[in-house]
């Protein structure tokens, strides 16, 4: 639960930028909140304060009822999905010491069942477990992306945030990141949080949506009824504009 978020940051002329503008939203269990803004709505810095990658000017996170910044066990429970998944990793590392690297941080190299968690995880995304000996070079964007998503599973979270996660992707291997979320909400019960300035990737995966705008959420809703009918003129501009309705009607979706 997000209460009253802001995040500010100056700008090269010294004026004030209201990234993040007084943001209150919950994720309930099980679900997938989507988030649907354009380029410099805020999104990342919500995504980067909600992971604690970032600390909030004022406001703050509330997990089970207790501030994120209080909790040492916070990032078993909330994982976080990117945009390139290897943008900040080591290329020199093997794709099993990526897929490892946040339970051997909690717990130590050779304190917990590396080696079979490891491939469980690999098989659970998707990846045949041979892979884990390759290097991040040698593996497709949908390969990367479902290694991005092993090391995020591997540490069981209850709730994964995804910023972007299928940006780079082409329309199959796109299609086929978005199942594999679904799956794996349904086997593991994961909720997620999901980042993205696509209303067509949102419109399959999630169950309601909140529009971001200049830093404000501007609508929230189930999802069916922020596409069927959107209250917000932004939020009606961004369904025209991605000619959602009409296809919607036609039955053809996604
Ligand atoms: P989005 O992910 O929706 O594109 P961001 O959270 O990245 O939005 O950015 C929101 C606003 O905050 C933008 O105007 C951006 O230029 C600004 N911003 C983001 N990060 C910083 C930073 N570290 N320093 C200064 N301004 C920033």
């Amino acid at each position: 639960e997000v209460q009253n978020l802001s995040m500010h940051y100056k700008n090269g002329r010294g004026n004030i930028i209201r990234a993040v503008d007084d943001i209150s939203l919950e994720v309930f269990e099980g679900e997938t909140l989507g988030i649907l803004g354009e380029s410099g709505s805020g999104k990342s810095t919500l995504a980067r304060i909600v992971t604690r990658i970032q600390k909030p000017l004022s406001g703050k996170v509330v997990f089970e009822g207790t501030d994120i910044f209080g909790r040492r066990d916070y990032p078993r429970h909330v994982q976080m999905v990117f945009q390139d998944p290897f943008s900040s990793i080591d290329p020199q590392m093997r794709i099993e010491d990526i897929v490892a690297e946040g339970m051997d941080m909690i717990l130590g190299k050779n304190r917990w069942n590396r080696v079979e968690e490891v491939a469980r995880c690999l098989q659970k995304v998707g990846l045949d477990e041979s892979l884990k000996d390759r290097y991040p070079h040698q593996l497709s964007g949908g390969q990367r992306q479902r290694v991005g998503i092993a090391r995020a599973v591997i540490m069981n979270p209850k709730i994964i945030v995804c910023d972007e996660p299928t940006a780079y992707l082409d329309t199959v291997s796109q299609m086929q990141i978005l199942e594999l979320f679904m799956k794996l909400k349904k086997e593991n019960g994961i909720s997620y949080v999901f980042i993205t300035h696509n209303i067509r990737v949102l419109s399959s995966i999630s169950d309601r949506i909140a529009v971001m705008l200049g830093g404000r959420i501007v609508e929230t809703g189930r999802t069916e009824d922020i596409i069927n009918n959107p209250v917000h003129p932004y939020t009606k501009i961004l369904i025209n504009a991605a000619s959602l309705n009409e296809e919607e009607s036609k039955g053809n979706a996604n």
